[in-house]
């Protein structure tokens, strides 16, 4: 069963651990000697309460998430947050500062003019999201209800390699589609939130990490599921949480753990994008979409300037097991998406068709 996976380079929903899959599939029908599978389960049910309650420990524990945060399990995918963010934080000030550098902070930007006063700390669209910005040349406005960033823009190939300063300004971040890729100082920020289904789990599972004292203040017409305060006062159980999902994040941190951790998964990361960034520099034919210094450890972003080619790129490659490298519809070309489950082999055998492809053509 398993020589028959692909190297499966999609954006998202993506590649989980092979071990994670055959666990889920071992216990699917028979968890904890429950007599069913977490899919069938009340979740209010003390297996799966304490399935909950380790899931949230495991992920505490393996980013170092101070005592001060709540973790939350939520659903609507990240782009809830895109309201949700505005809706609870920006009350106070009545306005936020958010960096647009890519299509999901874009859209994130859009949906925050509903409820508040927005500025650009930057706008990357002015080439094409090629580049992220470097501190000094953020606009800073030190009264901001919050500032907002998407730390790797998973369509355009970019990522921070900094964490920017705003001082007192509570920090929220979209870190869909590099949590776990890496240790971060949670302390830094007010709120981090992720889609699982990048580098987590299945679509359906939002984790939203929330410093204490950041709910409370939403905006009065502020939908009941739409508040922080509802799901952190009843510990994300307001209603039925994503259950599956999470069960599967607890496989996926467990599988993290067991391969050293977040600086494990740093050390894979340098090494998986390293080669392939190395590859491509090195090639006749493609070029890279990013700046350097503003290179995605997660998703590699290139083409040939041949649309034509790129398509037999991808074609012959799919063809060769390596599948879905077709870039987004927004910048074209190709896209490599090597988020933490990616095997190292996996890459080095893309490498070699990628030099074989530029020798050829
Ligand atoms: C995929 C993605 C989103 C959107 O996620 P949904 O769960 O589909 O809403 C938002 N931000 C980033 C950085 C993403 O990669």
């Amino acid at each position: 069963m398993n020589n028959s996976r692909v190297y499966n380079f999609a954006a998202g929903p993506s590649v989980l651990p092979l071990s994670v899959l055959e666990r889920a599939g071992s216990e699917i029908t028979n968890y904890r000697g429950s007599g069913m599978s977490v899919m069938e389960m009340s979740h209010r049910s003390k297996v799966f309460m304490d399935l909950f309650q380790e899931t949230q420990d495991k992920l505490r524990r393996l980013m170092n998430i101070p005592q001060d945060y709540h973790i939350l399990f939520l659903q609507t995918g990240a782009s809830g947050q895109f309201s949700m963010i505005p809706l609870n934080l920006i009350g106070k000030a009545g306005k936020a500062d958010y960096a647009v550098t890519g299509n999901f902070s874009g859209l994130a930007c859009k949906e925050a003019r509903k409820y508040g006063q927005i500025s650009l700390a930057c706008d990357t669209g002015d080439r094409n999201h090629s580049y992220i910005p470097r501190q000094e040349e953020l606009k800073l406005d030190r009264s901001a209800g919050y500032f907002y960033y998407c730390a790797n823009n998973t369509i355009y190939g970019t990522e921070w390699n900094y964490v920017p300063e705003v001082g007192e300004v509570p920090l929220v971040c979209d870190m869909s589609s590099d949590i776990l890729s890496m240790p971060v100082d949670v302390s830094k920020f007010g709120l981090i939130y992720a889609g699982a289904q990048k580098n987590m789990a299945p679509a359906g599972l939002t984790v939203v990490i929330i410093r204490d004292g950041l709910q409370g203040h939403e905006l009065p017409y502020t939908p009941l599921m739409m508040n922080y305060k509802t799901m952190i006062d009843k510990d994300s159980m307001y209603n039925t949480p994503p259950c599956w999902c999470i069960y599967m994040l607890g496989l996926t941190l467990d599988w993290v753990a067991e391969n050293d951790g977040l600086e494990g998964m740093k050390k894979l990361r340098d090494l998986r994008s390293g080669m392939l960034y190395d590859t491509l520099e090195n090639s006749r034919l493609f070029r890279l979409h990013a700046d350097r210094d503003s290179r995605s450890g997660m998703n590699v972003t290139f083409r040939t300037g041949d649309e034509a080619l790129d398509a037999k790129f991808v074609k012959e490659a799919a063809e060769a097991g390596f599948v879905n490298l077709k870039g987004h519809r927004l910048t074209g070309g190709m896209r490599a998406s090597i988020y933490n489950a990616m095997p190292v082999e996996g890459v080095e055998k893309l490498c070699d068709f990628i030099r074989a492809f530029d020798k050829a053509n």
